[in-house]
């Protein structure tokens, strides 16, 4: 693989992706090297890889495949030299206006449209409490749960409530991604400076959702360390959300996870089916039709998942119904829902590929998938990784999440695999060997 090679991967990037999205990253990655099975190119710093690999990656690596007519994969590495060019990445510095902030507001996600029941009463009494009170109970708040059991909901309630409350008191909801991007724009513009004085100088109520996503983002948890810190210490409250519970978040620094502990930690389960019923209820009600109690137990019973789904399923119900013009029964739910009703769940590609290797190692699927850290399971388990990372389309984000780990995991597995093949000509034939396995099974 050649320079040349990289250079046409980026004029083909430029001419078909986002180019006000891509342009200012791929304009301060260098190629290093292309000798190897992956291509070697170097970012100025770690944030820029952190947002390559999630942004960025998947599409550079699709494109490389097409160049060079095989599938390769991407390393990054850290070189200081290079200029960082973000400063044109398009942002909004958001603190800039008040309606700036106000916009990151959903005036629909209130306390008042949040259904309460076992599940979700504590974190919901928890917020109730510090919208009215804020900074005097529970500072830091911490939010945990599953996806789509109404965390953003209640963080824009709380938002939405104090704003109400206490018109002068200004509030900042943001994900925890925004923060990252904006740090990373901030940076770029060697204005990080300013960054840290508009958090400080001007923010009441920080509302941060999605902490997890700082896992492993080292420089972005500084930062964030130290305007919590700031605005903790000047008296302003402090609300987080993230998806388990703060010592769980692995990746996620001692200091930080730490600062939790100093204020109230609330979690959300997922509700029972009088909750999920009362959900459906409102909704229904909120699009001005009625949902008769029987059809509204029947989809509370068969929507297994979140109140994210829920709501989706309930939409889909209505939407036929008005289609069709059917009345909502329970007969007719049931036929609405019979495509989305669980059948033999299709085998994905990443579990056939871990099978694969499971048992040519003659190890346990759920060893191989587990967190044990024998050399008999990390092995296979790295090259359960390369494999998937080679046969899939999926980003290193993505497959981190189907093993249960960290990118930068992925990451790691995919280069030892690649290096040892290099070094080592009996595994490069064992890998042949089980390469050939996985291919043939796919075209069974
Ligand atoms: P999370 O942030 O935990 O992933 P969300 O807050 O985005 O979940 O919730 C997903 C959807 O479900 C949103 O539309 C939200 O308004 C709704 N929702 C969740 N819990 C409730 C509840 N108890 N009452 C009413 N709506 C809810
Ligand atoms: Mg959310």
């Amino acid at each position: 693989m050649l320079r040349t090679h990289w250079d046409e991967v980026r004029a083909r990037v430029r001419a078909t992706e986002d180019r006000a999205l891509c342009e200012p990253w791929l304009d301060c990655l260098r190629f290093v090297d292309g000798s190897g099975s992956s291509l070697v190119l170097a970012a100025p710093n770690r944030l820029y890889v952190e947002w390559i690999l999630d942004n960025l990656d998947a599409v550079l690596v699709r494109h490389l495949r097409e160049v060079l007519g095989r599938d390769c994969t991407i390393r990054y590495e850290l070189d200081p030299s290079i200029e960082p060019t973000a400063a044109s990445v398009a942002d909004e510095p958001v603190l800039d206006s008040a309606d700036a902030e106000s916009s990151r507001l959903n005036p629909r996600q209130t306390f008042d449209t949040f259904v309460v029941g076992h599940s979700n009463q504590f974190a919901f009494a928890a917020c109730r409490n510090v919208a009215t009170q804020p900074a005097r109970n529970y500072n830091p708040l911490f939010l945990f749960s599953g996806v789509g059991l109404g965390k953003t909901h209640l963080l824009q309630a709380i938002g939405n409530r104090i704003r109400e409350l206490f018109p002068s008191q200004r509030v900042l909801y943001m994900s925890a991604e925004d923060f990252t991007n904006e740090l990373i724009a901030a940076i770029g513009r060697r204005r990080t400076e300013d960054f840290r004085k508009k958090f400080r100088e001007s923010c009441d109520v920080l509302l941060v959702d999605d902490i997890q996503v700082l896992a492993t983002r080292e420089r972005t948890q500084e930062e964030f360390v130290h305007t919590f810190n700031a605005l903790h210490q000047a008296g302003k409250q402090i609300v987080v959300t993230g998806d388990r519970y703060p010592r769980e978040i692995e990746g996620l620094e001692d200091r930080l996870r730490s600062r939790f502990d100093w204020g109230l930690i609330a979690d959300i389960q997922p509700p029972d089916v009088e909750t999920k019923v009362a959900i459906l209820c409102r909704c229904a009600h909120a699009e001005q039709r009625t949902l008769p109690q029987d059809v509204a137990f029947f989809l509370a019973r068969h929507c297994q998942g979140n109140v994210r789904e829920l709501e989706g399923v309930l939409c889909r119900v209505l939407a036929m119904s008005g289609f069709h013009g059917a009345p909502l029964t329970v007969d007719f739910a049931r036929s609405c829902l019979m495509p989305l009703l669980p059948s033999a769940p299709p085998v994905h590609e990443v579990d056939r590929i871990v099978d694969v290797v499971a048992r040519h190692y003659r190890v346990k699927t759920a060893d191989l998938m587990g967190n044990r850290r024998q050399k008999h399971v990390v092995e296979p388990r790295q090259l359960a990784m390369y494999f998937a990372r080679q046969h899939t389309a999926l980003s290193y984000p993505e497959l981190g999440r189907r093993f249960d780990r960290d990118h930068t995991t992925v990451l790691y597995a995919v280069d030892r695999v690649s290096q040892r093949r290099q070094a080592d000509p009996g595994y490069e034939l064992e890998i042949q060997r089980i390469d050939k396995v996985i291919r043939d099974h796919r075209s069974s």
